[in-house]
């Protein structure tokens, strides 16, 4: 199977059916192909590619990825491994850490465009379960005796059926398929939105590492990225991308230059036009409940989160990988466990590591915000506390990055239990 080309009027019959190929999505298709179970995923885009998504793939992601064996069908020059994390405060580091002083020879962050990985994703899963139908938007939920038993999607021009046992939905931060299961969020909007460009990192600049230079309200996170590249998020104010446009290109140049001084001629030069930019609406979602009867969300659909720390790819990927861990014997075995209780479990198992996540980045949100003599001197002097502390290092970044290493995670038990099941071990899990 893999790509598929549905035949006119033909409704597909799946055993689990996910709207939406984005990271979370995929690699649920992945992993449930891994296990045995027959899986379609449809995906409104006609191609993986995308760009200014997320490519930041945290380090539990990493490792998750190389046991399912995507890491494998990534091309050699196609990702890059990042060591460390520096924060400049008016043009003074405040902070400075190595992903190996938060755990030694473990998995680094590592940079990848998006579609690369998708298509990764999508090599590596067994396409005698996988289906993948491509240009597929879903619009409407089918129902049978009160439960969702499927979805409608439009495909060259056609209202085509899924039928399935379980519908997922993956369908990101603007996805309504959650929506049309009354599965309601909340959304809170962020003190800032971001602004996206990237160019060619200057020879001197220090592409080992995630930078983020601050003054006042102000900042700028630069991210190393394929190839050569440094890709920028300046913030603005909520919704205030017309202000900005309304200022001028040489505006946004000033602003990143002042900010950055080492990138402000390479930013004047390759930033010609807005079409070189693109905007991030910054805001997180929650979502009380993540399943009703027959469906269930999961990814962004579920808890989108703000980009700082880049955890979004990370959770999506994290909540694929349990919720396959958990589908295959409530399909196969429903008298032992419902797949309305697996689909209720996920969210048991996920929810604490998404709130722990959404924590931290508030914090870090609120100390974005600061200015004025008092907020900016108390934001410097945690930094800098910070990072004069090992203790304090581990405890906070460890507990993002590294969540995985804990060998009594529940999450960690359901990547094992696929690497095995990939390397055909499954005997002696
Ligand atoms: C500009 C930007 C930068 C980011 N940077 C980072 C980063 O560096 N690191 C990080 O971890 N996170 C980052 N994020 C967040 C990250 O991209 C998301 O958290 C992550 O992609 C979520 O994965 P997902 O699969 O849940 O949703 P998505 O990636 O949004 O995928 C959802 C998929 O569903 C499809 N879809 C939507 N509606 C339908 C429908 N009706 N029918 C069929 N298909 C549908 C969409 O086409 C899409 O492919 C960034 C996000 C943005 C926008």
């Amino acid at each position: 199977m893999g790509e598929y080309n549905p035949n006119e009027g033909e409704t597909i019959v799946t055993d689990v059916l996910v709207v939406g190929g984005g990271p979370a999505g995929m690699v649920l298709g992945l992993a449930l192909s891994i296990n045995g179970v027959d899986v379609t995923v449809l995906e409104s885009s006609a191609t993986s590619s995308r760009s200014f998504r997320g490519e930041s793939i945290s380090p539990d992601s990493v490792f998750t990825l190389r046991s399912l064996g995507v890491f494998d069908q990534l091309p050699a020059a196609s990702h890059m491994s990042v060591d460390g994390l520096r924060i400049v405060d008016s043009g003074n580091p405040v902070l400075s850490l190595r992903f190996e002083e938060l755990r030694a020879d473990s998995e680094l962050p590592t940079e990848v465009p998006q579609d690369v990985l998708l298509d990764a994703m999508v090599a590596a899963a067994d396409h005698n379960r996988l289906r993948l139908v491509r240009s597929a938007t879903v619009s409407e939920l089918v129902r049978t005796a009160g439960r969702i038993s499927g979805v409608r999607y439009r495909r060259d021009g056609a209202i085509h059926e899924v039928r399935s046992r379980v519908v997922v939905a993956a369908d990101g931060r603007y996805g309504t398929t959650a929506a049309m299961a009354s599965l309601p969020s909340r959304r809170k909007p962020m003190q800032r939105d971001f602004l996206w460009v990237k160019v060619t990192a200057p020879d001197t600049w220090d592409r080992s590492c995630y930078q983020v230079h601050m003054k006042a309200d102000s900042h700028v996170m630069c991210i190393p990225t394929v190839p050569d590249l440094v890709r920028l998020g300046v913030n603005i104010p909520p919704g205030g991308l017309r202000e900005i446009r309304a200022s001028g290109l040489s505006a946004l140049h000033a602003k990143i230059g002042k900010l950055v001084p080492e990138l402000a001629d390479t930013v004047a030069e390759q930033v010609g036009s807005w079409r070189d930019t693109s905007v991030l609406d910054i805001f997180t979602s929650y979502t009380p409940r993540w399943s009703t009867p027959g469906l269930v969300a999961i990814g962004d659909a579920a808890h989108t989160l703000s980009p700082v720390l880049a955890q979004g790819v990370n959770h999506a990927i994290l909540d694929g990988v349990v919720l396959a861990d958990l589908l295959p014997a409530a399909l196969t075995h429903p008298t032992d466990i419902s797949v309305d209780d697996a689909c209720r479990r996920l969210q048991e198992i996920r929810e604490p590591s998404v709130e722990i996540a959404r924590s931290l980045q508030m914090r870090q949100e609120m100390a974005f915000a600061q200015r004025g003599v008092v907020g900016e001197f108390g934001r410097r002097s945690i930094y800098r506390a910070i990072g004069n502390s090992a203790f304090l290092k581990k405890r906070i970044w460890g507990s993002i990055y590294y969540s995985l290493l804990n060998s009594d995670n529940v999450t960690r038990h359901a990547v094992d239990r696929l690497a095995a099941r990939r390397a055909g071990e499954t005997s002696s899990v």
